[in-house]
């Protein structure tokens, strides 16, 4: 294995008692890196996340983390990985800090060691005066924001995070985004689910959109854009008498389009060439704007409804 490869998955899947939520997926993560999992409902992004925290166990393919095989290794692993789980599971019987305290007991961190870590940990996450308020008294940004203390203090070097900002005003996610960065300067891992786009132009190095169990496209999220949604999207409504002689307009122009609605969308790499030769059906106005995330995810997992 490359030694900055933190994880390093071959064929991954997953059966539910035999329904295929993972269908055979190929991954790498790389030391310092932040690894996204974006996809729709259902993709298997959580089962992912659980295979690789040893909570579920692999069907078939390979699975190895810091270098070592899941399969046998799993308490080994476990000791090294900080996790975010999709739900709070904070203890509400406890303290802000004595909840710190004793998740640092999984870890046989000797207690003043832990009380060290926690004092820090919370002063970090700007916690430190609420460190004795009971659980039910924090805000869900601060929840979440203890949650992320809590996975850092085995002082982990590969951090799991499952959807960590969701439900929490913007406020508390830019405030958990600074913190997530920072981590990653200090030389941290960290694995991603979010159905947030802009946070995951925001943290990810790299990303994977994934679908139906199987991983649709890999890379940067400037790659994805350029390469899915082709850099820039022109948005008109279509005319009401249809769209095929706004199309006759295009022609030699280097574009895709997609309907969505009362809404026509252009994908090309050279928006103003678009807008040049449709000067003429814009009359009711058109946005032209830089392709995001959001726009590939749509490209390509389609618009329709999952449930
Ligand atoms: P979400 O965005 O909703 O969290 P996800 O991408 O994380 O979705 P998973 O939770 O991994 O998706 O689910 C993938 C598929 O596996 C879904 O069809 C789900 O119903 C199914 N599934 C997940 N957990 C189990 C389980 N314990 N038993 C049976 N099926 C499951």
């Amino acid at each position: 294995m490359d030694s900055e490869n933190i994880i390093e998955a071959r064929g991954l899947y997953k059966e539910y008692s035999g329904y295929p939520a993972v269908k055979g997926i190929d991954f790498t993560v790389e030391r310092a890196e932040c690894f996204g999992f974006l996809g729709p409902n259902g993709a298997g992004k959580t089962t992912t996340m659980n295979m690789l925290q040893g909570y579920v166990a692999i069907t078939g393919g390979t699975l190895k983390v810091f270098g070592m095989d899941l399969k046998g290794n799993e308490r080994k692993i476990k000791a090294r990985l900080g996790v975010v789980p999709q739900e709070n599971n904070l203890d509400p019987d406890l303290s802000v800090i004595e909840n710190l305290r004793v998740y640092a007991r999984y870890f046989d961190i000797p207690k003043t060691e832990a009380m060290r870590r926690a004092a820090s940990l919370l002063s970090m996450m700007s916690l430190l005066d609420k460190k004795d308020e009971k659980i039910t008294r924090l805000s869900g940004g601060m929840k979440r924001r203890l949650m992320l203390a809590r996975a850092l203090i085995n002082d982990s070097d590969l951090i799991m995070l499952d959807e960590p900002t969701t439900g929490l005003d913007p406020q508390a996610r830019h405030l958990i985004w600074q913190k997530l960065k920072e981590q990653k300067r200090q030389g941290r891992t960290m694995v991603l689910t979010t159905h947030y786009m802009d946070e995951a132009e925001h943290l990810c190095d790299r990303l994977v959109v994934m679908d139906e169990g199987r991983i649709l496209a890999l890379g940067t999220p400037q790659e994805l854009v350029d390469k899915y949604a082709r850099g820039s999207v022109v948005e008109l409504p279509v005319p009401e008498e249809g769209e095929s002689e706004l199309i006759n307009a295009l022609a030699g122009a280097d574009y895709d389009y997609e309907i969505s609605g009362d809404t026509l969308f252009i994908n090309s790499a050279d928006g103003d060439s678009v807008i040049a030769r449709l000067a003429r059906f814009a009359k009711g106005g058109f946005v032209h704007r830089p392709a995001t995330l959001e726009d590939v995810f749509l490209k390509l997992t389609g618009r329709e409804l999952r449930e």
